[in-house]
């Protein structure tokens, strides 16, 4: 009986991620190349398509496979992925149809609202689109269930096995640390000049060096693209095909040198998932912040190292432009690691990033759990950002306004952003402990680094849970201290203080 059943099981997935790769590619499309009148069109296209995903996956036909396969299957992959269409049949079904629709139709309002509010600095205009959004979370969070507290429901989304119990005990600690380590760096006496990084860079040769960075690092050009868009990403649509995009600006390379690497770390691990997996829900990445880790390491543990400029630094002057071609690295390295309290997460250096994240995560925390409601927002924000970072934001649009995240009703992903990095540097301690990290990244040979990343992390996709990911490689689970020691290593380094 079952064998039939596990085939019309995986036919029925199979379909369900083939209408996954379209829409992934008709989003991919939307966000590079395609023109501005065909936007709306495509925008039912994708709500078509979407809401057939959603009814292949509450369909009673799923409902009947799971019944019957549950307890009767050997294969590992097909046990998995019954799992995981358990877990998503179990929590769409949670949630009444009528508030889904009505919640969908939601979400792309308050997604315009806020750009438009955004874009004005006010937050008035927004606020009734947040309090909906916050009030469906709210009840979506209790249909779902929680053991704690209400927030781990939606937490759960974006990394199980991660709870408010934990992040309560991590990110106090690793705040009073990176504070610390933020107050040694302002007083420092040795303190790195940017302005040595300012000066007009081509985007032609900034495209060139990132594609040349990409390609040492491992990513299959044959599997992928390089393209230019407004906000950066990576998608895998198969693990033949994951691209990348990355945005240029001629006034500061950074962000497309550095963006293109961290878009690059996300590809990596979907070019490199089991093809085994391909066509069903576990040929993607196990979590966001293991997600997130991945593009971390290479972006910050490889990219920002010392070592990958010793290396890197000739190639780099050969597209830069003739202002670079008499700096000398030792005021590179330093200009491209300054730390800066700011007031954008997205334009935060290695060392306040975390606190940008912390700032987000006990706002959304309060909100959720009801302590506080949408109006007292701005006031908090701003707040928390003169506490935690020592500065104010003169505006909505620079505050509470600035994240895309709230608008799409996006409650709980936040702090996977902070547990990447955190994982990100438990992975780098592992990894030094089995390869000569250093010696590969100042050689810029990648091949064993990547190797190592695809055995423990890549190949898997969501076969393995995150928390199981990082205790099979690191015997044990979220540690924080290696992040705060890898940071104060630096930049003690850098910035000269003991
Ligand atoms: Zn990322």
């Amino acid at each position: 009986m079952t064998q039939t059943t596990q085939q019309r099981f995986m036919d029925l997935l199979k379909e369900q991620s083939s209408y996954g790769e379209a829409i992934g590619l008709m989003a991919w499309d939307m966000r590079t190349k395609a023109p501005k009148k065909g936007i709306d069109g495509r925008s039912e296209v994708l709500g078509v398509l979407s809401q057939k995903v959603h009814e292949i996956q509450t369909s009673q036909e799923m409902r009947g496979y799971i019944d019957e396969l549950k307890g009767n299957v050997a294969d590992p992959i097909v046990q998995r992925s019954l799992e995981e269409a358990e877990e998503t049949y179990e929590k769409t079904a949670k949630i009444p149809t009528r508030e889904y629709r009505e919640y969908v139709t939601l979400q792309s309002k308050a997604e315009s609202m806020w750009a438009e509010a955004k874009e004005k600095n006010d937050f008035e205009s927004f606020r009734p689109y947040l309090e909906k959004l916050v009030e469906y979370n709210r009840k979506f969070a209790d249909y779902w269930g929680y053991d704690e507290h209400r927030y781990d429901a939606l937490l759960h989304n974006y990394e199980p096995g991660v709870t408010v119990k934990v992040l309560d005990e991590v990110f106090p600690k690793v705040r009073k640390a990176l504070t610390h380590l933020l107050q040694q760096t302002q007083e420092a006496a040795t303190q790195p000049d940017p302005s040595v990084l300012e000066g007009h860079f081509p985007k032609d040769k900034q495209a060139q060096f990132s594609e040349e960075i990409l390609k040492r690092m491992g990513y299959d050009f044959d599997a992928g693209r390089l393209d230019e868009t407004v906000h950066p990403f990576a998608i895998g649509l198969n693990t033949n095909d994951v691209r990348v995009t990355t945005k240029y600006d001629e006034k500061d390379f950074r962000t497309a040198v550095f963006g293109t690497i961290h878009e690059g770390g996300h590809a990596l691990y979907e070019q490199n998932i089991d093809p085994k997996l391909a066509f069903t829900p576990l040929a993607d990445g196990t979590s966001m912040g293991i997600h997130e880790s991945q593009s971390l390491f290479w972006e910050n543990f490889v990219a920002r190292s010392e070592g990958f400029w010793k290396n890197h630094y000739e190639l780099f002057k050969k597209f830069a432009p003739e202002s670079f071609q008499d700096l000398p690295l030792e005021k590179f390295y330093p200009a491209v690691n300054e730390v800066k309290p700011s007031l954008i997460r997205i334009e935060a250096d290695e060392l306040t990033y975390c606190l940008h994240i912390m700032v987000r995560y006990e706002l959304e925390k309060a909100l959720i759990g009801g302590e506080i409601e949408v109006k007292d927002l701005p006031e908090l924000w701003n707040q928390k950002m003169e506490d935690y970072l020592g500065v104010r934001p003169q505006n909505d649009g620079e505050g509470v306004l600035q994240d895309i995240h709230w608008s799409g009703g996006d409650f709980g992903y936040f702090p996977s952003y902070a547990l990447g990095y955190m994982y990100a540097a438990q992975l780098n301690t592992a990894m030094r402990k089995e390869i000569d990290v250093d010696q590969f990244i100042e050689m810029g040979d990648f091949k064993q680094i990547k190797s190592w990343l695809t055995e423990n992390v890549h190949q898997y996709g969501k076969m393995k849970k995150p928390l199981q990911i990082l205790n099979d490689i690191t015997g044990e689970g979220l540690n924080p201290d290696y992040l705060v020691s890898y940071l104060s290593g630096k930049y003690k380094k850098i910035y000269n203080f003991s």
